[in-house]
């Protein structure tokens, strides 16, 4: 089966710019694929070509079996751009009702869908009012209803939530959950880690123009120091874990104790261990670190940049 989205190569000069810099991607159908990178990364640049709003300097995209930017992988996908202006004195039903007549569906089919998609976005109680009244969110919120209008089976979101807050920001997640399931494939290009985190399946992260890392969020915010904490520690406990597991840090308040090993089993080991002890063992997890600590090492931007 073809992927649903890939590129190879890819590079985009503007002016002398290099925003794109030897670009290889491959998303598989039904992915919930998330681009992380910092400003100027390239993410917009590459979902533009993908798209068809900007060509290539060199290298190859495509939409299925498609070259991005023809007619047939056109057809393939809905998008909502970062920056995007309806016409202000049209409500929103109208505003899906002509891009429903823009991309060929059928005028009951357009009334139908409209309805249900109203509903996902959360807009149905403003349809019929003027966009210029329309808050940044609301705007965002009818911006992603028309994309998915059509029922595309790829779905490209530039920054989809960056003007709505926490509520809004739930019910978009909770939206394109529910396209996901369905089995549609969503590019979403976020800089906001924690939508990232919680819904993709897959991200890559972006920086000047190149991938430096594709994984799960899971897989590369994994493999902290396992978490334990108990009623106390005496010195002689503490020994008794780095001997036998490696290292171990203390706290303060004399309750948690971190200790660094990776092994899968050593989660069970030390609480064997620990209970062949005088002590009481409240919690043991292994501690992650998040997505953004994640991020900012890939970078190379610690503290203070
Ligand atoms: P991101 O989406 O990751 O923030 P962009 O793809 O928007 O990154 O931009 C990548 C680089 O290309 C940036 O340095 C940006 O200034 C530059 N760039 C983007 N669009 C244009 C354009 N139309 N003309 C000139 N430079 C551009």
């Amino acid at each position: 089966m073809n992927s649903a989205v890939e590129c190879w190569g890819l590079t985009k000069n503007y002016r002398g710019l290099r925003a794109l810099d030897g670009l290889s991607l491959k998303i598989e159908p039904g992915e919930f694929f998330g681009l992380l990178g910092p400003n100027g990364a390239g993410k917009s640049t590459f979902v533009k070509i993908m798209v068809g709003l900007v060509r290539q300097t060199g290298g190859w995209a495509q939409i299925g079996d498609a070259p991005a930017g023809g007619v047939r992988a056109n057809r393939s996908f809905g998008y909502l751009p970062e920056l995007f202006r309806f016409p202000p004195w049209m409500t929103g039903r109208e505003l899906l009702n002509l891009h429903g007549r823009l991309i060929s569906m059928s005028s009951p089919d357009i009334a139908k869908r409209s309805t249900e998609v109203l509903e996902l976005a959360g807009m149905a109680d403003a349809a019929d009012r003027r966009i210029s009244g329309y808050s940044k969110g609301m705007q965002q919120r009818i911006g992603l209803a028309q994309a998915v209008l059509g029922r595309p089976p790829i779905l490209f979101l530039d920054e989809p939530t960056s003007a709505l807050d926490p509520v809004g920001r739930a019910h978009v997640r909770n939206l394109l959950a529910a396209l996901a399931s369905e089995g549609t494939t969503i590019v979403l290009n976020s800089h906001l880690l924690t939508d990232v985190e919680r819904v993709c399946d897959r991200i890559a992260v972006i920086d000047h123009g190149r991938v430096i890392k594709t994984g799960r969020p899971s897989d590369l915010s994994g493999g902290g120091p396992l978490l334990l904490r108990l009623d106390g520690w005496d010195k002689a406990l503490i020994e008794q874990l780095s001997e036998r597991f490696g290292r171990v840090e203390t706290d303060i308040n004399g309750r948690e104790i971190r200790i660094y090993n990776d092994d899968d089993e050593a989660a069970p080991k030390v609480a064997a261990f620990i209970s062949t002890h005088d002590r009481r063992l409240y919690e043991l997890c292994r501690e992650r670190g998040t997505l953004e600590d994640v991020f900012l090492e890939l970078l190379g931007r610690g503290d203070g940049e």
